[in-house]
Order: structure tokens, then C-alpha cells, then sequence
């Protein structure tokens, strides 16, 4: 078959030819449909992020139809439509029995630590195969399995309640999901705090109250805009010292703060009147539960979480496109969002392999 990989850390992807894998009995055989190109897979390609075994073929946000099923494999059938949990866990440690997989000390992202989707198959356990609702593209399926799924444990980790007001920190692949994802859970109130005008006006067109960061001090802002309050959950999606802590000063009484991007940075607050006197909360959260998938596509099928037309860019399964794709993402990459970065305008660009759909 045909697949892209990474030969060697800091060069170009290149076009190969490899055998098609082989299965065991509780594995599943993927055709690919779809494979998003991510912000971390320019990192792999630039050896940013340390790769033990190459080559490695790269890709962890795949989307396709079922070739074939090991004969322990009973919830999917060759030619049902699947998306995949792209870590591949022990399934056996106490991390992984507790569904807290993303702790698994085995674990392997695909992509990464073992061959992923930018190729025509790929090789799975059963368990990271899930259902993809029939009126959902491989495109939008497979977009879904990172950034989208990340928002949402994010919200989850905040235990976001109907009716309590959101601040989405940085309005990139993560902040566009995470507003949908607040929406379909019936929040109050949504503010986005931004410094890029067209990213605000995007956020505007989805219902949220725009903060421009660059007009005046965010917290200030979000405090007269609730009354003095404050907000009952803010996501942190830009990975700064100073989003960080704005994402915690603007918690009103029991807020939570949910900390997704990374940053180097250390963060300062004021115990007293930022945490204690408040009940503050401020939540890590780390990747997302493959048991968190199936409510991920359940908002798709009803239509609550979408990429809308013009958000994806497609290229076929051919090196020299993909490497051009990685070269933009790297491009437009800046160091305030190491984690949520897909271009000013949510641009995401998408492998599709030929003759699947
Ligand atoms: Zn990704
Ligand atoms: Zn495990």
C-alpha cells in the first residue's frame, strides 16, 4: 500500500510503499478515509518531539471504513464507517481499568509511536474503533478525533453545568469546539478572548461576547461585562504566563479554570483573593477518554458540532502536498499557541487517500 512516512527526524516526509498490516484477533483493518494534518505532526517531522522507532508512518486524526475485523472483534463489520481513538493503551494497568487511559504507561500514540493514518490502511485495536454517524464526512470524523475531543474532556474536566457562563482563552481548533461543545451543553453566557480580529468576528457569528485582549486588560473586561462576578468556567487554550493567569483571576465564586496549552512559564496567583477566598479551582487536563467519543459523535450527528465548509483544505495521499500542508502549519505557528494552532482562519487541512468513501 501506499503511505507517507517519516524516514528521519528534521527531513521531509516521503512517499512509500509498505505492505498493507496484518491483524490480530482483536484488531481491526481501517481503509482510510480521511487523516488530518496536525500542529504535533510538524513537530514529529521537525524531531521537536523525541521518536524512538522510525520510520513511522504519521497521522492520529483517521477516519475510514472497516476492511477487515479480527475474530474477536464483534461491534463493527467490514464496510461500517469508523473514526479512532488515536491512543492505544494497555486496556489492563489501573490507569487504563479506571478509564483513565491517557496515564497508561504503555501507551502509544498512533502516528507516533506506531504507524498512523497517512496512509491507505491502518492497524488498530478494536477498542479504538468507534461508530461514525452516517451523515458525518471521514473529513469532519477524523478533524474531530483530536482537538474537538480534547475540548470536550476539557469541559468535562471543568464540569461545566447548564446555564454557568464560559471564558474560551484563544480562538483557534480547540476555542471554535470548545464554544460549540459549551453551546450544546446549554451554558450561559460565552466570552472569547482574542487578539486576532477575525478569529473575534468568528466568534461573534457562533453567539459568543467578544474580548479583544488588545483593547484593554481581559479580566477587567470579562468582571464588567458580568457584573463583578466573574465567569463559572474558563479554558485556557493559548498556553501563555499571562493567559494562565488572567484564566484564573477572571473565576467568579467556585470557578474552574481548566489549563489545556502548554507553556514553559511559570504562573503567578495570589492565593487569597485569586484561589482561597473564591473556591477557585484550577483543573490540568491532559488529552481526552476514548469514552468520551461516542457523545463527541453523538453533538456531530445532531448537527451541534460542525467544521462548516470552507474550514477544510484537502490533499491527496502524496508527499510532497503533505509536506507543503506541514510547512504552512509550521508557518503559521506562533509561540502563544503551541496546541491549538490551525491558522488564522481554522483552516485545517485534510489527507484524503483515493477510492475509499
Ligand atoms: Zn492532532
Ligand atoms: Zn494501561
Amino acid at each position: 500500500m501506499k503511505a507517507v512516512r517519516l524516514m528521519q527526524l528534521g527531513k521531509a516526509l516521503e512517499d512509500a510503499q509498505i505492505a498493507v498490516p496484518e491483524i490480530g484477533a482483536s484488531e481491526v483493518l481501517v481503509r482510510v478515509g480521511a487523516c488530518g494534518i496536525c500542529h504535533s505532526d510538524a513537530h514529529y517531522r521537525a524531531g521537536i518531539s523525541s521518536i524512538d522507532s522510525l520510520p513511522v508512518t504519521p497521522g492520529h486524526e483517521v477516519a475510514g471504513r472497516v476492511e477487515t475485523v479480527g475474530e474477536q472483534v464483534t461491534h463493527v463489520s467490514p464496510g461500517d464507517r469508523v473514526c479512532i481513538h488515536y491512543l492505544v493503551s494497555c486496556g489492563a494497568c489501573d490507569f487504563c481499568l479506571r478509564g483513565n487511559e491517557q496515564f497508561c504507561a504503555k501507551a502509544q500514540m498512533i502516528g507516533k509511536h506506531r504507524d498512523g493514518g497517512y496512509a491507505e490502511f491502518i492497524a488498530v485495536p478494536g477498542r479504538n474503533v468507534f461508530a461514525l454517524p452516517g451523515e458525518t464526512s471521514f473529513e469532519q470524523g477524523a478533524i474531530m478525533m483530536c482537538s474537538s475531543a480534547t475540548a470536550l474532556h476539557a469541559l468535562n474536566k471543568a464540569r461545566l453545568k447548564p446555564g454557568e457562563s464560559v471564558a474560551i482563552f484563544g480562538f483557534g481548533g480547540l476555542g471554535f469546539s470548545a464554544l460549540q461543545l459549551a453551546r450544546a451543553f446549554d451554558c450561559g453566557q460565552i466570552y472569547v478572548v482574542e487578539i486576532n480580529p477575525a478569529k473575534l468576528a468568528t466568534a461573534v457569528a457562533l453567539g459568543a461576547v467578544p474580548i479583544d485582549a488588545t483593547a484593554g486588560v481581559p479580566v477587567q473586561q470579562i468582571l464588567d461585562a458580568t457584573s463583578g462576578k466573574g465567569v463559572d468556567v474558563a479554558i485556557e487554550l493559548v498556553g501563555s504566563a499571562a493567559t494562565m493567569q488572567q484564566a484564573v483571576r477572571c473565576l467568579a465564586v467556585q470557578g474552574r479554570a481548566a489549563m489545556v496549552a502548554l507553556s514553559r512559564e511559570s504562573v503567578s496567583v495570589l492565593p487569597y483573593p485569586d484561589l482561597i477566598n473564591k473556591e477557585a479551582e484550577v483543573i490540568g487536563v491532559s488529552d481526552h477518554l476514548a469514552s468520551e467519543l461516542p457523545v463527541l459523535m453523538d453533538l456531530v450527528r445532531k448537527g451541534k458540532l460542525c467544521f462548516p465548509e470552507g474550514t477544510l483544505r484537502f490533499v491527496p495521499l502524496d508527499a510532497a502536498q503533505i509536506n507543503a500542508a506541514l510547512d504552512a502549519v509550521e508557518n503559521s505557528s506562533c509561540q502563544r499557541t503551541p496546541r491549538d494552532n490551525f491558522g488564522a482562519d481554522h483552516i485545517r487541512t485534510v489527507i484524503v487517500p483515493r477510492g475509499t468513501n
